[in-house]
């Protein structure tokens, strides 16, 4: 396993479109090995979730995790563990929430974001297998903000205003 360096904003690779898998390339051992160094990079940096474009590989793969700890989210619940590919999102509600997003690729940084509440994903799982799951609430988030890193947008596009934009160390922690 490797940790890779993780690209920040402002280098292109993270405003692709990200290209989808075939099942053969998803079952590949090469694939098989970028997943095991996707986990070992997401949990030196504590992160919650890393999309492929982030280590500058742009295809359609990221990998979600909210630990029982989180440094970054304490007020988060512990989350399932994600492999995903080629993900699709409906939306469920236009009811929306809003929290204080931050990104890998945006170090240092928060803003408030306001996203849809309940979403339903349809993607491939790690075996290639079609899966469709029902998020709400934070999940809902974390997902929403990982799948838009393979579209090409950062959490700083979806921001309704912009002077919420803070420092991590400028945020109170009660807020998350
Ligand atoms: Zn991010």
């Amino acid at each position: 396993m490797a940790v890779h360096q993780i690209i920040k904003m402002g280098n292109p690779i993270l405003r692709e479109v990200s290209k989808e898998l075939t099942k053969d390339e998803i079952v590949s051992p090469e694939i098989k090995k970028l997943t095991l160094d996707m986990w070992e990079t997401m949990e030196h940096a504590g992160g919650i979730g890393l999309a492929a474009p982030q280590i500058a590989i742009p295809i359609q793969m990221t990998v979600i995790r909210v630990p029982i700890e989180s440094e970054r989210y304490p007020d988060a619940d512990e989350s399932d563990e994600y492999v995903i590919f080629n993900p699709k999102i409906t939306y469920l509600t236009e009811e929306t929430q809003g929290f204080w997003e931050g990104c890998l690729s945006v170090p240092g940084l928060r803003g408030f974001v306001e996203r849809p509440k309940r979403i339903r994903v349809d993607y491939l799982d790690q075996n290639a297998h079609p899966q469709s799951i029902e998020l709400s609430d934070f999940l809902a988030t974390v997902f929403q903000h990982e799948l838009d890193h393979l579209i090409g947008k950062l959490y700083v596009d979806r921001m309704k205003d912009i002077s919420t934009l803070t420092y991590d160390d400028e945020l109170n922690n009660d807020e998350g």
